[in-house]
């Protein structure tokens, strides 16, 4: 069974369902493909506060609630399961989902990023209670609290850095006695009089009763273990983009990010579209793309730019 599209959307976080609201109403009709892990990291958080429009607060899973309605009312069509392959070697693009293929003319892709995490049982009780992989998301709700961050990269630095206009006190946590930051940044780390570090150490348990209370740390040199209070802890040891169904398909960075727009071999430097991929009439926005910004409003305004740019694509190829 084949069913052909002007556009298909694969994601479901705030890039995917801006790109499927601008499409849908340029009367592209889109099909979305979600995902089983619908809505993407807004899921996993509690309060946003920092989403343009909503000066109360509003909590994830309902501020990703709002945007699938919003693009819903005007046509897109929602399928739940995830994309198991894509070929877009020739035109109309081929997409399969759950045993079904899908053609299309032009796609949008938007699968997003995913947060790496410790991996211990206690770090999923706490997430969106204490546990964060986002400073810039949570950090305010942690005011005059000691934290803790895990990771000794630019993220955590950067994180470490950020959390010491709310927090006392700052422990950075790393596995290793060695930073593999940029230099600068382990510098303003290293010199920030609220951020101390205990080096060679690994979180083994997150304790608290209804939040966080305290971490479980362990000397990976001694085996000594001790407890540290802490009012929060940031999990900052790298996001990994989901990118494996574009592997060998479109072109990528080192680190798996989908290249777009100027930066795809041999693009032009003011290309037309600046989120087109290394194959035309296939777009990327959101996380998926960008390492560097990775906030919701960044991830709507690329998801918005995608549309545009398939619409005006579609346009320029006469369908
Ligand atoms: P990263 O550079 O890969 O660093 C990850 C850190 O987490 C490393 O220190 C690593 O330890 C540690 N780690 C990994 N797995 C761990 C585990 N299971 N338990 C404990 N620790 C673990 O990732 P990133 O900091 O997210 O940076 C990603 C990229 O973005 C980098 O290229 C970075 O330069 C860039 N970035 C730049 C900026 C900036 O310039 N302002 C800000 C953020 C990110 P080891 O060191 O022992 O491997």
């Amino acid at each position: 069974m084949s069913e052909h599209r002007d556009v298909i959307i694969i994601g479901s976080g705030p890039a995917g369902l801006t790109a499927a609201l601008y499409t849908a109403r340029a009367n592209l009709a889109p099909l979305l493909f979600e995902g089983f892990e619908a809505g993407g990291q807004l899921m996993l958080t509690t309060e946003v506060e920092n989403y343009p429009g909503f000066a109360d607060g509003i909590l994830g899973p309902d501020l990703m609630a709002i945007l699938k309605k919003q693009s819903e009312r005007f046509g897109t069509e929602f399928i739940s399961d995830d994309v198991s392959a894509v070929d877009f070697s020739s035109e109309p693009f081929k997409v399969t989902s759950g045993g079904t293929s899908y053609t299309a003319r032009s796609a949008i892709l938007s699968t997003g990023a995913s947060a790496q995490w410790l991996g211990i049982e206690s770090e999923k009780k706490f997430m969106g209670r204490g546990v964060s992989s986002c400073a810039t998301c949570d950090g305010a709700f942690f005011k005059d609290r000691p934290l803790a961050v895990v990771g000794g990269g630019d993220s955590a630095m950067e994180e470490a850095l950020f959390l010491t206009r709310f927090a006392n006190k700052v422990t950075v946590i790393h596995r290793r006695d060695e930073l593999r930051a940029s230099k600068i940044m382990q510098d303003r780390a290293l010199a920030h009089p609220k951020i101390d570090f205990r080096w060679n150490s690994v979180v083994t348990e997150v304790l608290g009763d209804t939040k966080v209370t305290g971490l479980k740390i362990d000397d990976v040199l001694t085996g000594a273990t001790s407890k540290l209070e802490v009012g929060g802890l940031f999990v900052a040891i790298g996001h990994t983009p989901n990118t494996s169904l574009f592997e060998g398909v479109l072109e990528l960075d080192p680190a798996g990010y989908v290249l777009t727009g100027a930066d795809v071999d041999g693009a032009p430097a003011a290309s037309a579209f600046a989120t087109r991929t290394s194959i035309d009439g296939v777009f990327a926005a959101g996380d998926m793309v960008d390492h560097v910004y990775r906030q919701a409003v960044t991830a709507a305004g690329m998801g918005c730019m995608a549309a545009i740019d398939a619409e005006r694509w579609l346009e320029q190829k006469g369908h």
